[in-house]
């Protein structure tokens, strides 16, 4: 069968970590154009590269049932296909007779790579194939240093972004995206098969909306007013000090332009001038600087970005990374951290860094094991984000913490976490500890526990390591990587 001669030319729009209708550039440039066929191509272990963990399949799901809803209501729908996307764009475009395709580029070393293939593809049988950025305020290569080269160091960076914004307005959603004259099939979204088998996913249902709609409602609770006493409490896992907008961002359901021109807005209505200058907009930085660095230093996902922790001498111990896994180190705020990430998907930053710090410095074991651990188990796992945040807290990474910044988990817990709040909501066993006691129970007298009804090692564990012994390790391995590494600069 053929196609009209004076039908609206037809564009395909390829859906990847873009799951939204408003501000999405290509989706634009279809809309601009003609009919539109909004198609998602599953296939991740073709593009090389981190394939999505279990936690970030569940959102995937949720996320792309959303769009559909969204497109439908635009007289819309999506398109599910499963198979390498350069085999399947062509064959959409000729099942239906489009003749572009577009997408919103990606930036991750595979994920850009597998691009560029299918760009070649397309263009290889005379399709229009255009991508755009709507992703981040400023792409790696747009920020150079004064000798043209990439920043390893935040600050600098940032300044550098600053001279370089306001990014441009973002786009508003098309009112109606038009229709082919010929829908090609369609796979449905279960056949995807993201959800979990075994349902353990109750946690996450509760916790999150994935999709556009509740990426702004999270923006707008927010921008409420939020986002002001932002400085004082983002360190506060007790406390709903931060945005949680960081799935959101990672899948695309809304954009850092979106979140710019919001606080702009809330901060001219307050009559604040200088928003710009907050802690968290930096924070968006600190997403602008991870692309950066994963799109100049591409092999930092697996390998330190400084060499020389190359030869750190990692620990082999899986009962250890079980236990650190299971929150069941014995450490109250370690515990809390990675109970709350395996329940809900997402850990407060400061956890983060405070489990992070344990893993590699306290048990000693490879920063890359902790970065596989999150991948699979965060709703926000990001190539670019979680490699700055395992390479910063190891040591190795740019700008990263001094190696022997190695956060004590008690005086952490007792300084962020004052009233217990946090431990006793995800660390229920110690709920009846008094607060001096509850980031260190084994400093507790046996008769203060047994009133609290903890008996360590049975229940909630004793402490898996000595802080202060494993710290001291820590730093004479630290010690022996410095003497090696002026010893062979001297000797090169
Ligand atoms: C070991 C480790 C691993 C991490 N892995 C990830 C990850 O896989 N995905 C991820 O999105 N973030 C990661 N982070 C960064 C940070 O913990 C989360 O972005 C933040 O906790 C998300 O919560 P929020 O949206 O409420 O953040 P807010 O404090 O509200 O910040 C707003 C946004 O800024 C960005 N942001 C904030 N802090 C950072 C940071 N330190 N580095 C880079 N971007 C930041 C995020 O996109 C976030 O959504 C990691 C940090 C550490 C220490």
């Amino acid at each position: 069968m053929g196609f009209r001669v004076n039908a609206p030319p037809v564009s395909v729009v390829w859906w990847r970590q873009d799951l939204r209708l408003a501000d999405h550039p290509a989706l634009a440039a279809a809309v601009r154009r003609g009919a539109v066929i909004p198609v998602v191509v599953w296939n991740p272990a073709a593009e090389g590269g981190w394939a999505p963990g279990s936690a970030s399949r569940w959102w995937w799901h949720h996320s792309l049932v959303r769009l559909d809803e969204a497109l439908r209501r635009r007289g819309s729908r999506l398109v599910v296909r499963i198979g390498a996307a350069a085999d399947v764009l062509p064959k959409i475009c000729q099942e239906t007779g489009a003749t572009a395709v577009y997408w919103n580029r990606r930036y991750e070393p595979a994920a850009m790579a597998h691009d560029s293939h299918v760009k070649d593809r397309l263009k290889a049988v005379g399709l229009h194939a255009e991508s755009f950025n709507g992703a981040l305020l400023l792409e790696p290569w747009t920020v150079a240093n004064q000798s043209g080269r990439p920043f390893q160091v935040f600050t600098p960076f940032w300044r550098k972004c600053l001279t370089q914004l306001p990014p441009p307005p973002p786009l508003a959603a098309p009112e109606l995206i038009p229709a082919p004259e010929r829908w090609p099939r369609s796979e449905s979204l279960p056949a995807l098969k993201l959800l979990p088998r075994k349902p353990w996913d109750g946690g996450l249902k509760a916790a999150w909306v994935p999709g556009e709609d509740g990426a702004h409602q999270a923006l707008g609770a927010f921008g409420q007013g939020g986002w002001r006493g932002y400085t004082e409490n983002r360190n506060r896992p007790d406390l709903p000090g931060t945005s949680r907008l960081s799935p959101h961002l990672h899948f695309g359901e809304i954009t850092p332009r979106q979140i710019w021109a919001h606080l702009n807005d809330v901060a001219a209505r307050a009559g604040v001038s200088d928003w710009q200058q907050q802690q968290f907009v930096t924070e968006l930085g600190w997403r602008e600087f991870s692309h950066h660095l994963l799109y100049h230093f591409p092999q930092t996902t697996d390998a330190p970005l400084r060499a020389e922790f190359g030869h750190f001498p990692w620990r082999e111990d899986a009962v250890g990374l079980r236990l650190w896994q299971r929150g069941e180190t014995g450490y109250p705020i370690v515990d809390a951290g990675m109970r709350e990430l395996w329940a809900t998907g997402w850990m407060h930053n400061r956890v983060r860094m405070i489990v992070a710090s344990f893993l590699v410095k306290d048990l000693m074991l490879p920063w890359q094991a902790g970065a596989r651990w999150f991948w699979d188990t965060l709703v926000d796992a990001d190539l670019a984000q979680n490699t700055l945040g395992w390479q910063w807290s190891a040591g190795c990474g740019a700008d990263a913490a001094p190696y022997f910044r190695i956060f004590n988990p008690v005086s952490q817990g007792e300084k962020f976490d004052p009233a217990g709040d946090y431990v006793r909501r995800w660390v229920p066993e110690l709920a009846r500890l008094p607060i001096p006691f509850l980031h260190a129970p084994w400093t507790a007298s046996p008769a203060i526990r047994a009133a609290a009804g903890v008996v360590l090692g049975r229940g909630y564990p004793a402490p898996v390591v000595d802080h202060a012994q494993r710290r001291q390790a820590a730093l004479d391995a630290f010690k022996l990587l410095r003497v090696r590494r002026e010893s062979g600069a001297a000797s090169g």
